[in-house]
Parts: structure tokens; C-alpha cells; sequence
């Protein structure tokens, strides 16, 4: 890659993540999603180590950290995402360690981990990477307990199949997800679709007061219209088809 091509690839991650940082949430999710995929594992003791894989600014982190007197880790490409989780677990003095790490090269030893935690981040490496990956640095016993978009239903519309095809072309339905799971050697212990008011009233709609103070900072810049007419443009498919495909977390086990 040339020193040029990195360049401009930098200012568009930079974008991103200046985008998303003013939101609590980088994805669709709720607390109450959380804490129920949290209800479905076996208690945690306080010498089990959770991995929040994509954590962006940690609305999980911080939750799992609250709710589990064990080690909680946050983890994230970016470092600015980072920043805002720990200024906020500072905030309400919430003890966390942070790493920036691809979640696709994890530094960890062999069967070291109990929870790996992944919400609305582990299609950056689809689920059959991720699971795969990461077999081997779980406990044995140890949980995977991740959130990803889900096809609902085998009979898709043109324009919303184009659509993700193009943002998320690995997207499989529920069926293929659950038999993909257990060939990689782990047990489905339960599995949830989201409600939708996790992806308006959590995700899109904060997203509108975001949209007007980012285009603000970043006047007459075609990149930055460019990523807000996207976002939009998803809010828009999901408003219109979001009975066909949901966010499914997914909690299953190492075998
Ligand atoms: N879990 C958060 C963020 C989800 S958005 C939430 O639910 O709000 C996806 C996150 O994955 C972003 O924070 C992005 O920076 C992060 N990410 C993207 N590629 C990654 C990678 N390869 N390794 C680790 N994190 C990654």
C-alpha cells in the first residue's frame, strides 16, 4: 500500500470513529439485551476474565463490568473509542482495562479466557473467523456471547438484499448461523432476536442530533456527507424492512 492510499484511508477511519464517539452505542443493543444474554451463562467468579471483542465505547463493557466482580476488558481497533470508555468507567468509578487489538490477533495464552463478549462487532471478521480464532484461547466451558444481523426470513425484497449484500455480504439467516456455530466445535446454549426499538430508538435515532454537530465540524466535506448519507440510507432499509432480518445474540459454549 503507498504511504498516499494509507493516508486517505486513516482520515476515513478517523471520521468514523469522530462520527460514532458521540454516541453511546456504535450498534444496535439495549441493556436490558445485555443483561438478559448475561442471565443465560453460568455465574461468573471473581477470577474469570470477560473480553468485550469491538467494545467502541463500552456501553457493554461498562454494564458487564458493573454487573460481574471479575477482570473485564475492553478491546477495540480504535483508541479513540477507548478514550471515551475509560473516561467513563473513570466517571463512575468502574474499574476496566482497555486494549487496542485486533480481535482477528489476540495476544492471549491458550485457554485462558471465560468469557468472550462481542456485541455488534464480530461481522468486521464474520462469525466462522471469530469463532474459530478464538476457540482456543477459551477456558474449557468458556462462553462466546455475541450479537450479529440476522436474515429472519429465506424470501428477501431486491432492494434489501442489494443493500447488504453490499455492507455485510457474509450475513447468514438464523438456520445457517446455529449449524455454523456447532461445526466450529461449541454448543448453542440460547439464542435472541432484539427487539427493534434497540436499533431506532438506541441506535438510529441518537444518531440524527449526532449527524447534524458532525456535519458541523466538518463543513463542505464530501466524505463526511457521504458517511452520513449512508447511515441514513441504513436507518431508512431497516425502517422499511426490519421485520426480514433482526440483531441476534447468540450464547453458546465451548465444547
Ligand atoms: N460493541 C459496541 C460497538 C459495535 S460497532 C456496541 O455495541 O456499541 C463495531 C466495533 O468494532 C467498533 O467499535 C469498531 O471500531 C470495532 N472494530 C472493527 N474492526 C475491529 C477489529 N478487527 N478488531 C476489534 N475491533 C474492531
Amino acid at each position: 500500500m503507498k504511504n498516499d492510499d494509507k493516508n486517505i484511508h486513516d482520515f476515513d477511519f478517523n471520521l468514523i470513529c469522530d462520527y460514532f464517539s458521540s454516541t453511546e452505542r456504535q450498534g444496535p443493543g439495549s441493556t436490558a439485551a445485555t443483561l438478559d444474554a448475561l442471565h443465560k451463562i453460568e455465574p461468573i467468579s471473581p477470577s474469570s476474565t470477560i473480553v468485550d471483542l469491538g467494545c467502541g465505547t463500552g456501553a457493554s463493557t461498562l454494564l458487564l463490568a458493573e454487573q460481574c466482580n471479575c477482570k473485564v476488558m475492553g478491546i477495540d481497533l480504535f483508541e479513540q473509542f477507548l478514550v471515551k470508555l475509560r473516561h467513563k468507567a473513570a466517571a463512575k468509578g468502574i474499574a476496566i482495562d482497555t486494549l487496542v487489538c485486533s480481535m482477528d490477533n489476540l495476544p492471549f495464552a491458550p485457554a485462558s479466557i471465560d468469557v468472550i463478549w462481542c456485541e455488534g462487532a464480530i461481522y468486521n471478521i464474520g462469525i466462522e473467523r471469530g469463532l474459530s480464532l478464538w476457540h482456543h484461547l477459551l477456558k474449557d466451558g468458556g462462553y462466546v456471547v455475541f450479537s450479529d444481523a440476522t436474515w429472519l426470513t429465506n424470501s428477501l425484497p431486491r432492494e434489501v438484499a442489494n443493500f447488504w449484500e453490499e455492507a455485510y455480504p457474509a450475513m447468514g439467516n438464523l438456520e445457517q448461523n446455529l449449524a455454523l456455530i456447532k461445526s466450529l466445535g461449541y454448543e448453542v446454549i440460547d439464542h435472541f432476536t432484539l427487539d427493534s426499538k434497540c436499533w431506532t430508538d438506541n441506535f438510529y435515532k441518537p444518531q440524527h442530533k449526532a449527524q447534524v454537530e458532525f456535519l458541523a465540524r466538518h463543513p463542505n466535506n464530501p466524505t463526511a456527507q457521504e458517511l452520513v448519507a449512508n447511515q441514513q440510507r441504513e436507518a431508512d432499509i431497516y425502517n422499511k424492512y426490519g421485520s426480514l432480518y433482526g440483531y441476534v445474540f447468540y450464547i453458546v459454549r465451548k465444547q
